[in-house]
């Protein structure tokens, strides 16, 4: 049997590494011009590896196999150098954050860092290459799927047995034209995050960062939204990320190299309901706003005082962005972002003041757009020539959720057993 797979992603990894070896042939199809220009995000860019059975999806994963899968990324490095950490192992720390009314999240960290990821990716690929039955093929993008007479093609032109689409969030547009031509695989979707990130001192969440390297907790806040941390960066960096439509900001750490500040994003979960069935377009419409009001390509920066009492940012004080000058004009995002959604970072904000002293710092630096799109569910149970894995299908959210789905399913394909629960 001849499968082809579309995209070599973290998802495209789990399910190789189960396929490598068998009988069918494997065909990956990979936009990216080479493997050193691919461009699987949270591998090229961070590359922090997650244990939890409370983040990183929407799909039950094993802690077992999650274990497994960081042990294989951590043995495909050329030193055995990263950073650990435990997020609320201790039992203190956790009554603290639970006392004020924060939930503390529970996971084990393991962090590669964003100047080893490439070395990762390349090791895993180079051996994936030995096996006879798996094929790369790069610089191919795929924009059409068809399929017909018990066959799939792809642009018009590739033909397979069976296809499995694992292109991330960034080939939204593959996924899009495929959901139109088959509304029946979208299980639902009504949420987008919607925030900010936001940048401090280290010192302020010195002792945080050294006992887990990642807090990450969530909050009901006094609106009713639901308000929680994601991706933390001690001594880190904050970047632009550019959607072609849209940029937004991001934050990532390096393991050599390390700036004096921590960022992290703060995210309210916006979750709608009937006749709302656009969450994507609502995030972009907010990303574009503030792109506006920035100037093409840029991002609001102000300070945490600003954004609270809404007052335009002209002068910072002690804080010194790691954005650079360019990607950024100070303003206020007071402009751009629906009141609520406001409301609701400052209440976190200002409760987390009672167990972190100097986080609501009048100083501190708040960013926008932050948006996390979720992708819509797909469902894997409808066709048995088209599958989805990873971030595409709308069931993960991180390289490790996102490899032990393609491992999964790649499993059940090969035992010839219905893909449920994937
Ligand atoms: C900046 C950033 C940092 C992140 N950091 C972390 C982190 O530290 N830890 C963590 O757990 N998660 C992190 N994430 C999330 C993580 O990257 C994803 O959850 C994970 O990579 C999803 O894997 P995937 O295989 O579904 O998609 P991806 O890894 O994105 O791979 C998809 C692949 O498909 C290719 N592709 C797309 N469209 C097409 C097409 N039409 N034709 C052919 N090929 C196509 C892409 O080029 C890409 O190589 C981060 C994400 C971003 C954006």
């Amino acid at each position: 049997m001849k499968i082809v797979l579309i995209g070599f992603g973290a998802a495209a990894i789990g399910f190789i590494q189960q396929y490598k070896n068998s009988k069918d042939e494997i065909h990956i199809f990979e936009k990216s011009k080479d493997i050193y220009s691919s461009s699987i995000s949270g591998i090229r860019a961070d590359g922090k590896l997650f244990i939890s059975n409370e983040m990183g999806g929407n799909i039950d994963i094993d802690l077992e196999i999650q274990k497994k899968l960081v042990k294989y990324y951590l043995s495909h490095l050329s030193e055995p150098k990263y950073e650990t950490g435990k997020s609320f192992g201790n039992i203190e720390q956790y009554k603290q954050f639970y006392e004020k009314g924060f939930q503390p999240v529970l996971a084990d960290f393991y962090h590669i860092g964003t100047d080893q990821l490439k070395q990762v990716l390349y090791s895993i690929f180079e051996d994936f290459k030995k096996f006879p039955n798996v094929n790369f093929n790069f610089n191919k993008n795929i924009t059409t799927i068809e399929r017909k007479n018990g066959k799939v093609i792809l642009n018009n032109e590739f033909e397979f047995d069976k296809v499995v689409v694992g292109v991330g969030r960034s080939g939204h547009k593959l996924v899009k034209k495929i959901i139109d031509k088959y509304p029946q695989l979208i299980m639902n979707n009504t949420k987008v995050d919607i925030g900010i990130r936001f940048e401090l001192p280290d010192h302020i969440v010195e002792e945080l960062n050294k006992e887990m390297y990642e807090f990450k907790i969530r909050y009901k806040s006094k609106t009713g939204y639901m308000v929680r941390t994601f991706c933390n960066n001690p001594s880190g960096y904050v970047v632009t990320e550019n959607y072609g439509e849209f940029s937004t900001v991001n934050g990532h750490s390096k393991l050599k190299g390390k700036s004096k500040n921590t960022n992290l994003a703060i995210l309210t979960t916006v979750s709608l309901t009937e006749p709302f069935n656009d969450p994507i377009g609502y995030g972009s419409h907010i990303a574009k706003l503030t792109n506006i009001l920035a100037g093409k390509n840029k991002v609001i920066l102000q300070t945490y005082q600003n954004f609270k009492n809404s007052k335009r940012t002209k002068h910072i004080y002690r804080v010194e962005p790691t954005l650079n000058e360019n990607k950024y004009i100070l303003g206020d995002i007071n402009l751009a972002y629906p009141r609520r959604i406001i409301e609701s970072i400052v209440d976190f904000v200002e409760q987390l003041e009672q167990v972190i002293p100097g986080i609501a710092n009048s100083d501190n630096l708040v960013y926008a757009p932050e948006i996390k799109f979720y992708s819509n569910r797909l469902n894997n149970m409808i066709f048995d020539d088209l599958k989805f894995i990873g971030d595409c299908s709308g069931a993960t959210r991180s390289i490790i959720y996102a490899t032990a789905h393609g491992w999964l399913l790649a499993e059940k394909m090969l035992k010839k057993i219905a893909t449920t629960g994937l």
